[in-house]
């Protein structure tokens, strides 16, 4: 009998392994067309200035919405497409869709905005796309400083001389750079310098535990002495109560990013936000019809 089971047990463990191959497999056919059925769209995510609440920075995060199966998280399509090489295109669909986003709307309301791209390790290994984007942003008006690269750890361990070569073109240009994820991953410093990194976001698993697990304040407090002594800004991720931000207050964190003060949406929602901020401050001339 022990051996029947055993058998079943087998059996099932193969048909769903079988099964969720074949789901990633017709996932990634669907990929292919994705971009050519307009099936993609971008939503932006506000990032606050801990020290006055100001909104100062948005990332972009791609959203898919399949025609049978509805939305699929990046999480599960982002890997497919990296492993099938789709990413660069997809890549580029995010830069020119970035670009649109900005250059249609008046950019008045986003004026010191940055824009937060994610990019996949994958696209360093073919990088002629993101210098064809740096070109575009040198004959733009938009200044290359108002964008930031969101990198992982694992890109910097052992970079390739065409990954090095990419960094640099990007620091020489005035793109920032950020490390996403930190923490999970290898947290050697060394490199930050090295790459002069302008941000790290510390990734959403240490925030989520930050009130109550006392090794996730250590690491969060400890992360943001050692940075700041390089000079790197920090970034929270994940925020989702006031609890949490006022300890990343207390520890000195410069920014933070989270459902508490917003979830991502679409780039008009920004464009408000944006819009607000800036009428509740100063310029009133430039908006005359609303101020009264
Ligand atoms: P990420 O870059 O670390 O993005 C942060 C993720 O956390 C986003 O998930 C965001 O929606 C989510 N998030 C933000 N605030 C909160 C919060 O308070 N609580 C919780 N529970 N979650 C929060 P999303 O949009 O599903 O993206 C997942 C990952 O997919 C991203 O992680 C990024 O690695 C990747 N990704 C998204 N868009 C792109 C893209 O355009 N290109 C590439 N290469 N990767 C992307
Ligand atoms: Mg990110
Ligand atoms: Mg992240
Ligand atoms: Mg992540």
């Amino acid at each position: 009998a022990a051996k029947r089971a055993g058998k079943d047990q087998y059996q099932f463990f193969n048909k769903s392994l079988h099964r969720e191959f074949q789901e990633r497999l017709s996932i990634t056919q669907d990929l292919r067309s994705a971009i050519a059925n307009g099936e993609f769209h971008l939503v932006y995510q506000p990032i606050y200035r801990l020290r006055d609440h100001r909104l100062v920075k948005a990332e972009a995060l791609i959203r898919w919405q399949h025609p049978t199966r509805g939305a699929i998280a990046p999480a599960v399509f982002i890997p497919l497409a990296e492993a099938c090489g789709l990413i660069i295109d997809i890549g580029k669909w995010v830069f020119d869709t970035v670009l649109q986003d900005l250059a249609t709307i008046d950019l008045l309301h986003l004026q010191g905005t940055q824009i937060s791209i994610n990019i996949s390790p994958v696209q360093f290994a073919h990088p002629q796309p993101l210098r064809a984007f740096i070109q575009r942003l040198q004959y733009s008006n938009i200044p290359c400083e108002r964008f930031c690269f969101e990198i992982t750890e694992g890109l910097l361990l052992e970079p390739s001389k065409i990954t090095q070569d990419t960094l640099n073109a990007l620091k020489q240009a005035g793109i920032k750079l950020s490390i996403d994820d930190f923490g999970t991953g290898y947290s050697a410093l060394g490199y930050l310098k090295k790459y002069h990194i302008d941000y790290v976001k510390i990734d959403q698993s240490f925030i989520k535990h930050i009130e109550r697990d006392n090794y996730a304040f250590v690491l969060c407090r400890s992360i943001i002495q050692m940075a700041h002594e390089l000079d790197i800004k920090l970034i929270a991720e994940g925020v989702e109560n006031a609890s949490q931000e006022n300890i990343l207050k207390v520890i000195q964190c410069d920014y933070i990013q989270g459902f508490l003060h917003g979830k991502p949406a679409p780039f008009s929602t920004l464009l408000t936000q944006a819009y607000q901020q800036t009428k509740s401050v100063q310029v009133p001339h430039l908006f005359n019809s609303d101020t009264k």
